[in-house]
C-alpha cells in the first residue's frame, strides 16, 4: 500500500492517520514537537524542524504524497517538499489561506462577500481603515492567527493605539465587525477527477474565542444552505483542491459571508465521525489518495462539543451518556485553552 506524508502531528494529523489506516495506507509525521498525538497511530514520525533540509528529504523519500493538518508551513520547506513528491492541498490553497489580506482579496475576486476589510501596518493605515470600514471592527494579524489569538476588537476609534500596541508590528487587517445572526461552515471536498462532495452546514458556536460546540442541521433556510453549499464548491474549484477544506462563514439578514477558509479538514467537521457514512478524515485521504469521495449525506443530527483544559475531567460523565461517541487525543497535559478531546452525541 502506499505511504501518506502529514505535515504536523496534532490531533487532526492522528485522526487522519487514523482513517488512513481503515483504507489500507500507512503515514508518516513530520513534527517539530516531541511526542506528538498523531505519532501514537502512524508508522512513522521524523522530529526535525521545517529549517531541517535533510529531515525534509528524508520525509518525503518515504512517502508517496504530501498532506498536512495546518496551514502555516514555511515557505522553504514546501518549495523543497514540493520538488520531492506531490502536495494536496496545493500551495495555491496554502498561498491564500496563509494571508488573511491575500484570502480576502481572492474571495472577493470570485464574488464571495466578505466583511470589508484594509491592510494595517502602522498607525496611518489604521486611522485611514478606521475612516473608511468603521467600527466596531477587529484587528487581525495577517497571518498565525488561530483560537481567536491576533486579535483585538476595537468598539470606537479611541481604543485605536492600545489595540496597535498589542499587534506589537504584526502586519495586520482591520475588519469590520459582523453582526451576524450565526456562525456555519462547510466542509467541503474535491478529487484530482474534479468531483466535489459537501457536507452539511454545521452552526458553531465559539467561547472565549475557541470553537465550543458545532450542531448539524444548523438553523438556516433551504437557500442558505444552497448557497454555503455552492459557494464551498466555487472556492475548491477556483483553487484546482485536492482534499477537504473547512469554510467558515457568518449568516447575515443580507446573506452569506465568508470569514475564512482552513486548507485542512477542520474543528467543526469532527461531527461527522458520527453523522455520515465517510466522515471529513476519511473523506480527506480519499481525495488525497485520488479515490472517488464518500456522498457527504449526513445520517443524524449530531452536536460536537470540545474538550477544552480541564474538561477531560468530565470524562466519566460523558463515558455514561447514551449515544455518545468519546475522543481523545492522547495529550498529556491539560493546559487551559488545549483542545484535549472531543466528544460527538447523536441528538
Ligand atoms: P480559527 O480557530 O477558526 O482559525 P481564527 O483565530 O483564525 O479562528 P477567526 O475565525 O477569524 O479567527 O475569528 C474567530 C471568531 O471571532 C470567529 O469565529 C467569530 O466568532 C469572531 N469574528 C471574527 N471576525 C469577525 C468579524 N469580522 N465580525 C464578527 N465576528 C468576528
Ligand atoms: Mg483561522
Ligand atoms: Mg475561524
Amino acid at each position: 500500500g502506499a505511504t501518506i506524508g502529514i505535515l504536523g502531528g496534532g490531533q487532526l494529523g492522528r485522526m487522519l492517520s487514523v482513517a488512513a489506516a481503515r483504507l489500507g495506507f500507512k503515514t508518516h509525521i513530520f513534527e517539530p514537537g516531541a511526542n506528538p498525538p498523531a505519532g501514537h497511530v502512524a508508522e512513522r514520525v521524523i522530529t526535525a524542524a521545517y529549517e531541517d533540509e535533510e529531515a525534509l528529504r528524508r520525509f518525503a523519500d518515504g512517502v508517496d504524497v504530501i498532506t498536512y493538518e495546518f496551514e502555516n508551513i514555511p515557505t522553504s520547506a514546501l518549495d523543497l517538499l514540493e520538488s520531492l513528491r506531490p502536495i494536496r492541498p496545493n500551495r495555491k490553497a496554502l498561498a491564500v489561506s496563509q494571508d488573511r489580506l491575500v484570502e480576502k482579496a481572492f474571495l472577493n475576486e470570485l464574488g464571495l462577500a466578505t466583511a470589508p476589510f484594509a491592510a494595517v501596518d502602522d498607525a496611518t493605515d489604521l486611522a485611514e481603515a478606521i475612516a473608511e470600514i468603521g467600527c466596531p471592527a477587529i484587528l487581525k494579524t495577517r497571518r498565525f492567527g488561530y483560537d481567536g489569538k491576533g486579535q483585538v476588537r476595537l468598539k470606537s476609534e479611541s481604543d485605536a493605539e492600545t489595540a496597535l500596541a498589542d499587534m506589537a508590528g504584526a502586519p495586520s487587517i482591520l475588519e469590520r465587525f459582523v453582526d451576524f445572526t450565526a456562525e456555519i461552515s462547510v466542509i467541503a471536498a474535491r478529487n484530482p477527477s474534479g468531483e466535489v462532495a459537501c457536507f452539511d452546514p454545521g452552526e458553531n458556536v465559539h467561547k472565549s474565542g475557541i470553537l465550543h460546540t458545532t450542531t448539524v442541521p444548523a438553523r438556516i433556510t433551504e437557500a442558505q444552505r444552497t448557497d454555503a453549499v455552492l459557494m464551498a464548491a466555487k472556492i475548491l474549484n477556483k483553487l484546482d483542491y485536492i482534499g477537504v477544506m473547512g469554510v467558515e462563514l457568518f449568516v447575515t439578514p443580507k446573506g452569506l459571508i465568508v470569514n475564512e477558509i482552513a486548507p485542512r479538514v477542520h474543528n467543526s467537521g469532527h461531527w461527522t465521525q458520527a453523522g455520515c457514512t465517510v466522515d471529513q478524515f476519511e473523506q480527506h485521504i480519499r481525495a488525497v489518495a485520488g479515490w472517488s469521495l464518500g456522498d457527504g449525506a449526513r445520517y443524524a443530527d449530531v452536536e460536537m462539543l470540545n474538550l477544552i483544559g480541564d474538561d477531560v475531567e468530565k470524562l466519566q460523565d460523558l463515558a455514561k451518556q447514551p449515544r455518545t461517541q468519546i475522543h481523545l487525543y492522547g495529550k498529556s497535559e491539560a493546559k487551559p485553552g488545549r483542545k484535549m478531546g472531543h466528544v460527538n452525541r447523536v441528538l
